[in-house]
């Protein structure tokens, strides 16, 4: 029988793989996908995104019944019992539905799929590039293509010298741990960090973040990390920021947190459990790129604009590119751009300016384009609008007036250089921000433009008018 050769082998199944073979497989693409784990999804659906997201919602219904009766629903509060294997169980079920809808679009999208552990075997040989595919029986495919897309994702970093365990977790551990611990250490303020804190502290642990940065979420806007500190000591986390030589001492009770502060004190922190959060490492060991011509830095695959690495024939897309943020929709994006370009279809490089960040703690943020330090360090006259929450009806019946959308503009046309938002509903709103920017609307289009009532996302109307000094509602 004649050897397959398709027209591209996917390595790595998580959004950046999958949403590029399901859109080259609805191209007319002829795609094998291989993935090292039993389940689709990757980080993302397994570890990452939907299970952070699922506890949140968790935690978010666990705050508001505690404060029921505010709205008039009485007995609930104080009879409110948590059972934490019934939260995990439901963010696994969550997570089961998905992996299975994956299943399912592999099988409508005719994606053959290969499990195991891929890796390049050099450059194409006539023509065709071999993935070699290991089982975890042993047993080794081979699977030849006319083009390649590594995904394979990355890995949660962990302070030098320490091994993730039972104490000392990344965001892998942590999902599976089986009591709420009474008190937790959180190391990194990044989005991980900041939403797992954010869990635990509504399920009741006693947390404190520790940051070697002057400010936490240090990626935002400095006005939204000053409000996101001042309303998270509000909740009652413990945050210390500038901290250096953080040291993790287990003992019986879990761990000593050693760490210098801001003002060159040594400081200590007993806790039950431990989380690391300090980034991720691209997961680029042993995926033959020594074979190939392809250059990294930092072991992050560099490629061009259309995702091609310099091996002719290879791209690299989602957490394993350098240079991006390492996010779920910039990774689907990406698959998304080289999905086109292999089918011989329209496709436009990824715009760093235009990608959205959200955190998903209480209260949310959300954020597109330029902060105003950046947006001025560019050399840009800054005009800037602001409009607080307590001006908003729809925040007034969600009972949410913490926060502030942040506006940043260029002067001379009003266009829309940034989007800053700390309240209710941030990470659904900034779609309309991320829209705004993408078309290059200016302000006084944005002032002109019909928003629902009431609606949390009126607030953007209030604070593209904020710009002009025309905000209605404040
Ligand atoms: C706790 C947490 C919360 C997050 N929340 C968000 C969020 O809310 N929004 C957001 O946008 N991003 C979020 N992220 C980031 C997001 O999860 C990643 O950006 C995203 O998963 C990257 O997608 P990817 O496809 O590049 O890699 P991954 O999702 O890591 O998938 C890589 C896949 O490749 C497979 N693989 C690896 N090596 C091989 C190999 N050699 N052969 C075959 N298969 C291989 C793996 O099994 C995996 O399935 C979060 C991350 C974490 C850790």
């Amino acid at each position: 029988m004649a050897e397959t050769i398709f027209d591209v082998v996917v390595v790595g199944g998580g959004p950046a793989g999958y949403t590029c073979a399901i859109r080259a497989a609805q191209y007319g693409v002829n795609v094998a996908l291989v993935d090292a784990n039993d389940r689709l999804g990757g980080t993302c659906l397994l570890w990452g995104c939907i299970p952070t997201k699922a506890l949140l919602f968790s935690a978010e219904l666990w705050d508001q019944i505690h404060h029921a009766d505010r709205y008039g629903i009485e007995g609930v509060g104080d009879a409110a019992k948590l059972n934490w294997k019934a939260v995990l169980a439901r963010k696994d079920d969550v997570i089961t539905r998905h992996t299975k809808g994956l299943d399912f679009l592999m099988k409508k999208n005719k994606i053959t799929t290969f499990k195991g552990f891929g890796a390049l075997t050099g450059s194409a040989n006539g023509g065709a590039h071999t993935v070699e595919v290991k089982g975890t029986d042993g047993k080794t495919q081979v699977v030849k293509a006319k083009k390649v897309v590594l995904a394979t994702g990355s890995n949660a970093r962990m302070l030098p010298g320490y091994t993730a365990d039972e104490t000392i977790l990344t965001n892998y551990e942590i999902l599976k741990i089986d009591a709420v611990p009474k008190s937790l250490v959180v190391i990194g303020s990044g989005a991980v960090g900041i939403e797992f804190a954010s869990i635990f502290k509504s399920f009741g642990s006693e947390v404190t973040i520790l940051e070697a940065l002057p400010r936490i979420v240090p990626v935002e806007d400095e006005e939204i990390s000053k409000e996101l500190l001042r309303l998270m000591k509000k909740r009652g986390f413990d945050i210390n920021l500038s901290v250096k030589d953080t040291k993790i001492e287990k003992n019986k009770n879990g761990a000593l947190v050693s760490y210098t502060d801001q003002n060159g004190k040594s400081q200590t922190k007993q806790a039950e459990k431990v989380l690391v959060a300090v980034g991720r490492a691209p997961r680029t060991e042993g995926i033959g790129l020594e074979k190939t011509k392809i250059t990294t830095e930092r072991g992050f695959i560099m490629t061009n604009e259309w995702m091609e690495t310099v091996e002719p024939g290879v791209y690299a897309i989602g957490d394993i590119v350098g240079g991006l943020p390492q996010l779920a929709h910039v990774g689907s994006m990406a698959g998304l751009i080289v999905a086109a370009r292999l089918a011989g279809k329209y496709a436009r490089p990824i715009n760093r300016t235009r990608i959205p960040g959200c955190t998903y703690c209480e209260p949310q943020i959300a954020s597109v384009g330029l902060s105003e330090a950046k947006a001025k360090e560019l050399g840009h006259t800054v005009k800037i609008g602001k409009f607080p929450f307590v001006g908003n009806s729809k925040a007034t019946i969600l009972d949410a007036h913490d926060g502030f959308i942040k506006v940043v503009t260029d002067v001379k046309f009003g266009e829309i250089l940034g989007v800053h938002i700390i309240g209710p509903n941030a990470t659904e709103i900034i779609a309309e921000a991320v829209t705004a920017i993408e078309l290059e609307a200016t302000v006084e289009e944005m002032m002109f433009t019909i928003h629902a009532h009431p609606t949390v996302a009126e607030a953007l109307l209030d604070a593209f008018s904020s710009v002009e000094g025309k905000a209605v509602n404040i």
